[in-house]
């Protein structure tokens, strides 16, 4: 467990190794639906949608827009969002968006994550503010199924644990001395400290995205191509999203390789 204001340095113990991403779903959106129907009842119309999934009716009601096609044309949202899929009128989609944490992943993983630019937003745990003394650490797969290379693995690990509590500790010594005070002094000694820590470092990442944003996410980062971690939080967003809002993400499937990892793929990329 991570504390922010917690002291300089905390445990010397062995870090604690992690090997399974955590992708939470925590917040939806709502379609207000007394407000639509003031304004569907001021112009003369009527609409009932068959999905209780608000994403789902959001676009289907922005989309609708378009045309002033309400109560008209395709019948079910599944339909709906599907020839908004198929004709790729992907604007539509980014009426929809969620709220996820993503934890037990690396730094490498959210390097890579935050390239996503368009249709993203991010909140990411501070290595200023919040103490790393008692960091755990990300390790690959690949790694983690051979003992040699988790021997190599771990005591690379160690050594730059051990390196950042020792820098931790003396900056802290060393500040105080020279009369820097409480966060100014915390926080000057872990961004020093923090530049031995590996890629490997676990981190947590609050992310709200746009339905046309995650499918695009989930085609490039669940690929064959795709670095390893990225890859299982890509399939693990496309298994929430299949449950959550199944007119979005229904087009898409999820292939188990040769080697036994698994890939997404769907026959409308770039929506
Ligand atoms: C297998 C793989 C390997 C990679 N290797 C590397 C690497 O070695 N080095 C590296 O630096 N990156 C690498 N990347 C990252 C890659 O270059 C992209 O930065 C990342 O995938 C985000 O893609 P994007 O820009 O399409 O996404 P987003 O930023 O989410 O943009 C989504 C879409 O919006 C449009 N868009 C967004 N911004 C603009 C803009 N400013 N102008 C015009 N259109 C815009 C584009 O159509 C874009 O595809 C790799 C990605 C993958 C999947």
């Amino acid at each position: 467990m991570k504390n922010g204001a917690a002291a300089e340095t905390a445990t010397t113990t062995t870090p604690k190794i992690i090997h399974e991403p955590q992708v939470y779903l925590v917040g939806r959106q709502d379609l207000d639906r007394a407000e639509i129907d003031r304004f569907l009842g001021d112009h003369g119309m009527n609409w009932e949608t068959d999905t209780e999934v608000g994403g789902e009716q959001l676009i289907e009601a922005g989309g609708r827009l378009c045309y002033v096609s309400y109560g008209k044309g395709r019948k079910t949202n599944e339909e709906y969002i599907g020839n908004i899929i198929g004709r790729k009128h992907g604007s539509v989609l980014e009426h929809a968006a969620w709220n996820f944490i993503i934890s037990g992943v690396s730094r490498t993983f959210t390097h890579e994550l935050i390239r996503h630019r368009a249709g993203w937003a991010y909140s990411q745990l501070s290595q200023r503010y919040v103490d790393e003394s008692d960091a755990s650490y990300v390790e690959p797969t690949i790694i983690a199924e051979d003992p040699e290379l988790h021997e190599t693995w771990q005591r690379a690990i160690e050594t730059a644990h051990a390196a950042y509590l020792d820098l931790v500790g003396t900056l802290s010594a060393k500040l105080e001395a020279a009369g820097v005070k409480g966060t100014s002094r915390r926080k000057m000694a872990r961004e020093a400290a923090r530049s031995v820590l590996p890629n490997a470092t676990e981190t947590m990442i609050f992310c709200t995205v746009n339905a046309r944003a995650l499918r695009h996410f989930i085609e490039l980062r669940g690929s064959e191509g795709a670095e390893a971690e990225i890859r299982r939080v890509a399939v693990q967003f496309l298994r929430l999203m299949q449950q959550e809002a199944p007119s979005v993400f229904g087009d898409y499937e999820i292939l188990t390789l040769e080697n036994g990892t698994e890939v997404t793929s769907t026959p409308n990329e770039k929506v």
